[in-house]
């Protein structure tokens, strides 16, 4: 209760476009998908693995309540323990199987009349589904983060038992995902921040008044340690790197501040080899991890230069008006692109 009661009484956050972000269009949001960019990235990005997700599993994921798939139970990721009912709200979780269902003498029996019952026994089928992403989880390590096209459900780590995004099992992925607003909100409301508008095109679906696309995947990505303080967001506007953010803004760290120009150093060359030219949009953010041990650069997402991407530690105009002195810079006989 203690870790459901928050979690489950506080408002939803979901995202909303600042007004004073820059416009994006649907080109932008298209082309910061995962599966979009990736292919083009993978010497410097962490390993992934791409599962198509058809109509009735997204259904099932918009869907209210927690049943699980047929032959899918619940193991936690950090513990290793089954998680059972009581780690949920009752009216959140249902995973007995139906062999489980009444076996229990103190348990009330199911009534095949009553519509609450057999509800409970319905447990939707996606065999074949099921048997990939477990596959996927195996052939990665055992240990995934999941996300869909564009959003990691980073709402819902209160229901994993590690509180993070670890899963290593079928179950992990699927409560994440069902238990989270943004992930699933991400992909109905993609292109509403599109100065473009979410207008009809051959490449989104039209469902209940939101457009989304056609084509949503799951991305399995191999578990990969972090240290928070070591990630970073790069803002690119018209093929500058303009500025370079932490990408947790909630604590200061000081060594930051002493290591300020090998950052800058390591990111910009990241930037100048292994970016700029091979990603389709000229202005965009992209989203790095430097690995202390080597100060080697991972590539970890892109999103749009606006719209719902936080800029975090700068506002949209600093990054503009930067922008705009690094150019004048630029016209300068001897001008340089920097990023300091
Ligand atoms: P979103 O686009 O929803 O913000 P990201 O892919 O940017 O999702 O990841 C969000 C955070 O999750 C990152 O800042 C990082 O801390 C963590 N993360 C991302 N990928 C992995 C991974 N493969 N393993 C472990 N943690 C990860």
């Amino acid at each position: 209760i203690e870790r459901v009661l928050p979690a489950m009484t506080s408002t939803v956050d979901i995202k909303k476009a600042d007004p004073l972000a820059p416009k994006i269009f649907r080109k932008d949001v298209c082309a910061c998908q995962i599966q979009e960019w990736w292919p083009s990235f993978r010497p410097c990005t962490i390993k992934t693995a791409f599962i198509d997700l058809k109509e009735d599993f997204f259904e099932y994921l918009l869907q209210d309540g927690l049943v699980l798939p047929e032959g899918v139970e619940p193991v936690t990721a950090s513990s290793g323990r089954v998680k059972s009912k009581d780690d949920y709200s009752d009216s959140d979780f249902s995973s007995s199987s139906e062999s489980e269902q009444g076996s229990n003498p103190d348990e009330e029996q199911s009534d095949p009349n009553n519509p609450d019952d057999q509800e409970q026994a319905t447990r939707p089928k996606f065999g074949e589904l099921i048997d990939v992403i477990s596959k996927a989880i195996e052939d990665l390590g055992g240990e995934v983060f999941p996300k869909l096209n564009w959003s990691a459900p980073k709402d819902a780590t209160w229901i994993n038992v590690g509180e993070n995004l670890k899963c290593i099992s079928v179950a992990d992925v699927i409560i994440l995902l069902k238990s989270s607003d943004f992930a699933v909100h991400d992909l109905c409301h993609a292109f509403d921040a599109c100065a473009d508008g979410p207008n009809e095109s051959e490449t989104t679906v039209s469902v209940e008044n939101q457009r989304r696309p056609t084509k949503v995947v799951l991305a399995l990505r191999k578990w990969f340690d972090m240290k928070t303080s070591m990630e970073f967001r790069c803002f690119v506007k018209d093929e500058f790197l303009v500025g370079i953010s932490q990408r947790d803004c909630s604590s200061h760290y000081d060594f930051l501040l002493e290591w300020r120009s090998q950052i800058v150093s390591v990111m910009r060359e990241f930037y100048l080899n292994t970016i700029r030219g091979r990603f389709p949009l000229k202005t965009f953010v992209f989203d790095a991890y430097i690995r202390q041990r080597d100060w080697k650069v991972f590539l970890i997402d892109f999103n749009p230069y606006g719209g719902f991407t936080q800029p975090l530690l700068f506002s949209w105009k600093e990054l503009d008006e930067l922008h705009e002195s690094m150019r004048a810079d630029d016209a300068r006989p001897q001008g340089a692109n920097s990023a300091d």
